[in-house]
């Protein structure tokens, strides 16, 4: 039998506000535990919540995003349950009436081919508070700091059916939201996590099965690796003919496994009713044109521009445009050089390598867009050969200077005076006359050898095209 994966995500990520959703409490992460909740967080008798514009702002800006439509008129409701780290007993979210409704984006699958993925609703809602359970022995501490901080929940359609599809859509609104500066989508902080909805069906059936939910899930690797456990676990349980139950589960990243957590409450448990502390939220036409005449080029109309006005493949562009910094940087090195291929070549290749193996962010490369265009630029007109260049690169990476610093304190600069290459040909030919008689019968990989001995011999400095013209030219003397 053949299985069919169908997997619906919801992205709960942080937005980024100064204060809470509904009172002044600042939201700033790392504080001590308990210093960061008022009495509007913790719903204590006698306080009113007052919604926080910003919030809004950002959540519309997030809609129309994803091309999806803003409502007009949103509530705000009280999910209901009790829990240690939601003292006041209900959550204020949103139920039947969202802020975002329908919308989509699109994900470039391994094959190259774009698929639309659809997005239910995106609402705003408060965060809960923390349970803390590693600090203490057989106690619980709780920390209330997180309560009330905005969130955005993005709800998608079923509508992927691999892990990898997950994490291509996950991946893709993690980089509209920090892109538009709606979320920083740490996930390490817990600003950007998600919950798995997997479910698997006969291949070619057209009801859903039984779908479980992994919660909280806060990094791209352990999201594939949930799911692919997931389905495997699900399918196990059918072909033994079993059946799959609807629950929630808990990725263990350490045992790389999914265990039951609860069984899955039914949606009318939390007795959503309309919060009567709140009015309705109206948005009209000017604070939707005010949330978003900021509106950066969103990546992929950049992606698209990078490909049509640089000439890049598809994957160069898609790389380069994985976060704003990242596609300012590229169009910088790329203006100043002349040279977009080239510019995209060094960013994906050595400055990626560089950036991945410090663990740093483009923000803070130790080599700035100028620099490296500086580097490029003496490639260009033949002052270093790129080879050397990458030495060059590594220098400027450990704060020696600028390319010309560099090539001139490190005495790099190529030689391409034609006479003075001929020079240290002509004395390597002499001393090496067995290797020339074989080339000369024939033996056409010697050339190599040749083309070693000149560059060793001007310590890499020597212009590579030269020197294949100049050797060719003497060996067939
Ligand atoms: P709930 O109200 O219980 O959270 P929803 O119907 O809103 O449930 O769906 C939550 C998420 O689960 C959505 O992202 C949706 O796409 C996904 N989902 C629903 N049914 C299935 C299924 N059978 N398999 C996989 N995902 C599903
Ligand atoms: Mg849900």
């Amino acid at each position: 039998m053949q299985w069919e994966t169908v997997i619906g995500l919801e992205i709960h990520t942080q937005l980024a506000t100064r204060s809470k959703i509904f009172s002044g409490a600042p939201t700033d992460f790392g504080a001590a535990p308990n210093t960061r909740a008022c009495a509007v967080d913790l719903g204590l008798p006698g306080v009113l919540p007052v919604l926080n514009e910003e919030a809004v702002t950002l959540a519309v800006r997030f809609g129309k995003a994803i091309e999806a439509e803003i409502a007009e008129r949103s509530i705000f409701a009280r999910k209901n349950y009790f829990y240690p780290d939601l003292p006041k007993g209900y959550q204020i979210s949103q139920y039947e009436l969202p802020v975002v409704g329908k919308g989509r984006v699109r994900i470039l699958l391994d094959d190259g081919a774009i698929k639309e993925i659809g997005v239910t609703r995106a609402h705003l809602e408060e965060d809960a508070g923390k349970s803390l359970h590693e600090d203490f022995h057989g106690l619980t501490g709780i920390d209330l700091n997180r309560a009330g901080t905005p969130l955005l929940e993005i709800v998608s359609e079923p509508d992927m059916r691999s892990p990898e599809e997950a994490v291509a859509y996950t991946r893709k609104i993690h980089q509209i939201v920090r892109w538009i500066g709606v979320s920083d989508g740490n996930m390490q902080e817990g600003s950007f996590r998600v919950d798995a909805n997997v479910s698997v069906r006969p291949q070619g059936e057209a009801k859903l099965g039984t779908r479980t939910e992994i919660k909280n899930i806060n990094s791209f690797r352990f999201l594939e690796r949930a799911i692919r456990f997931e389905v495997e676990r699900q399918i196990d349980v059918i072909e033994g003919g079993g059946q799959v139950v609807q629950e929630t589960r808990l990725y263990d990243a350490d045992q790389g496994e999914t265990r039951s957590m609860r069984t899955k409450e039914e949606a009318n448990d939390y007795r959503y009713f309309p919060d009567p502390d709140l009015l309705p939220l109206v948005i009209d036409a000017d604070f939707i044109e005010r949330a978003t005449q900021a509106m950066p080029e969103l990546p992929d109309a950049r992606r698209r521009r990078f490909r049509d006005q640089y000439g890049l493949s598809d994957y160069d562009a898609d790389l380069l445009t994985l976060n704003r910094e990242l596609g300012d940087y590229y169009e910088r090195v790329a203006e100043d050089t002349g040279d977009p291929k080239l510019a995209a070549n060094w960013i994906n290749g050595e400055l990626a390598a560089a950036l991945n193996k410090a663990g740093l962010e483009i923000g803070v490369s130790p080599v700035s867009a100028p620099m490296l265009a500086g580097l490029i630029k003496r490639i260009q007109d033949q002052t270093i050969s790129g080879k050397l260049a990458k030495q060059v690169f590594e220098a400027i990476w450990n704060g020696e200077g600028d390319a010309d610093t560099v090539i001139a304190a490190r005495g790099l600069k190529q030689i391409t005076d034609a006479g003075a290459i001929e020079a240290v040909i002509e004395g390597i030919l002499a001393t090496n006359p067995a290797q020339v008689e074989q080339y000369r019968g024939g033996k056409e990989k010697v050339f190599g050898f040749f083309v070693g001995q000149v560059m060793q011999a001007t310590k890499g400095k020597a212009n590579p095209q030269q020197v294949n013209a100049l050797l060719k030219e003497k060996l067939r003397a």
